[in-house]
Formats: structure tokens, C-alpha cells, sequence
């Protein structure tokens, strides 16, 4: 990054468990940071309160922020009791992100994929990010993530815009409104003897701070110039706890 011009970023989501994180690392390597979200939840950074599926209040703050790099990691969370909210916000309004990205001349696009985007339910091992969609995907929410992970990787290149989706597997850490919650909520139960399997399932984990840090390194390597445009490929990273 030695004498480029530092990035101005807006993080869609960025009142959530991630987006928390990834706005905590911006502030703490002094980049400039606004928050996207229908909630305020934090108050250190400027926020713009607005919903992604409109895309006139997405480029409004775009535009207002002078946003240089948009960080997507808003969604609806699992287990939603009407899941056509999932295609609403994952897919129209990525859509939405897209194109005023694109209206606003905004540069850089980073997304928040899912692992579950390459599963339908059976065991899936050693994948990487050639692996195409299954055909028959998992549930709604997946199939979402994937749809709108497609619209994000088909739009690099377009527009000026360079696109990276990122997809992360469980999350873990402080802040975690999902994972923890469900697991108490199991214990409280009392559904703690059951097994999955054959008791040698794998599952990636990744801590939600390693998975703000990847955020932060994607976007960092989403420079135009180090590139020759024509041949700009966008890319889908898929992190293990390995990483
Ligand atoms: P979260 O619910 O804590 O945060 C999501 C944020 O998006 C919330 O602040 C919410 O208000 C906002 N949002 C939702 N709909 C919106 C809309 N229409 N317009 C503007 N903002 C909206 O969820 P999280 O756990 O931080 O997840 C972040 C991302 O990571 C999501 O894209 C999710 O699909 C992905 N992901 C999460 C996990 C996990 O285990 N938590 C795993 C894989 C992928």
C-alpha cells in the first residue's frame, strides 16, 4: 500500500458481528469509516441509517461518505420465519450495492460470502473455490448467499468496479449474536446426547477477528493498477481455520 492513496470505506452491515469487527480494525490502522445498516448499534464512526435493497439510499451514502471501497457484509441472519427476506436483502439488494457502486464510481467491492454457498447438505471435503454451486441448494438463505455472491463476482471488471468475495464457515468471538446463543439455547434443553455421524465430522471455524483481518487484506489487494484490467479475474476466497 506504500504511497497509494488510502481507501475512504463504508461498511454495509457494519453495525453486526463481523462488520463490528472490521470497522474496530479499520479505526485501529487509522482508516476513514462509515457505517451502512437499518440499525445504529455503535456511535464512534459516522452512520447512515438505510436498507440495501434501495439502491438511491445505498449511493447517497456512497456519495456523501466519498466512499472508495464498500465492504458488504449485511444479511438477514439464519433461521428468518419468512425466508423471502433472504432473496430480498442477499440477492436484489447486493443487485442494488452493485449498481450504485457502479452510479457512484465507487472503485472497490469486497462481500461477505458464506461457505454454505458450495453446500446442499452433504459432506463436502477438500473444496476449493472452482467447485461449482450445487444443484439443489440447502435451503433458502444458501442459496441466497450464493446468488448474490454470483451478481458480485460477475460484476468485477464492470463498470471500473473490482469485486472479492470472501466465504467464511462458522464464526466465532466476542460480539456473536448466532453460534454461542444456539449452542446455550441446545444446552438449556437439554439436547447436549445426541451425535452427528460418526463422530469424525469436520467443521471450519473461523474467529471473527482473523475473518475481519481477511476483509481488511482483500480490499487491500483489490488495486487496479497492479493489474492489467482486461485480464482482472474476480475472486472467491474460502477460509478455513487453517488460514
Ligand atoms: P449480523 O446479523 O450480526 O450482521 C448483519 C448486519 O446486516 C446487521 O447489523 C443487520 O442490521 C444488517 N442488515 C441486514 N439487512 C440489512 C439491509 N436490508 N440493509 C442494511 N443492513 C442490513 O450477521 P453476521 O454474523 O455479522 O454476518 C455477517 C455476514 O457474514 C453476513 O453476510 C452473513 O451471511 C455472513 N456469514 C455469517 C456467518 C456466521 O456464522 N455468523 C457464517 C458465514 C457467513
Amino acid at each position: 500500500m506504500s504511497g497509494q492513496k488510502k481507501d475512504v470505506y463504508l461498511v454495509i452491515g457494519g453495525s453486526g458481528f463481523v462488520g463490528r469487527h472490521i470497522v474496530e480494525q479499520l479505526i485501529a490502522r487509522e482508516d476513514v469509516v462509515s457505517v451502512f445498516d437499518i440499525v445504529q448499534r455503535h456511535h464512534d464512526v459516522p452512520f447512515y441509517s438505510g436498507d440495501i435493497t434501495d439502491q438511491s439510499q445505498v449511493e447517497d451514502a456512497l456519495r456523501r461518505s466519498g466512499t472508495t471501497c464498500i465492504i458488504h457484509t449485511a444479511s438477514p441472519t439464519a433461521g428468518a420465519k419468512d425466508p423471502s427476506i433472504y432473496h430480498k436483502v442477499n440477492v436484489e439488494g447486493t443487485k442494488a450495492v452493485i449498481a450504485a457502486a457502479v452510479a457512484a464510481g465507487v472503485p472497490k467491492l469486497v462481500y461477505t460470502s458464506s461457505a454454505g454457498v458450495v453446500f446442499d447438505g452433504n459432506d463436502v471435503i477438500n473444496l476449493d473455490e472452482r467447485a461449482p454451486y450445487p444443484e439443489k441448494p440447502f435451503d433458502a438463505y444458501n442459496e441466497s448467499k450464493a446468488l448474490g455472491e454470483a451478481l458480485i463476482l460477475e460484476a468485477s471488471g464492470k463498470g471500473g468496479l473490482l469485486t472479492v468475495a470472501l466465504r467464511p464457515a462458522g464464526i466465532f468471538g466476542p460480539g456473536d449474536r448466532q453460534m454461542m446463543v444456539g449452542l446455550y439455547q441446545a444446552y438449556q434443553r437439554g439436547q447436549t446426547h445426541f451425535q452427528v455421524g460418526d463422530n469424525n465430522n469436520l467443521f471450519d471455524y473461523t474467529y471473527v477477528g482473523n475473518l475481519a483481518r481477511a476483509h481488511l487484506i482483500a480490499a487491500d489487494k483489490l488495486v487496479p493498477s497492479e493489474h492489467d484490467a482486461a485480464d482482472w479475474q474476480s475472486d472467491t476466497v474460502t477460509l478455513t481455520d487453517k488460514e
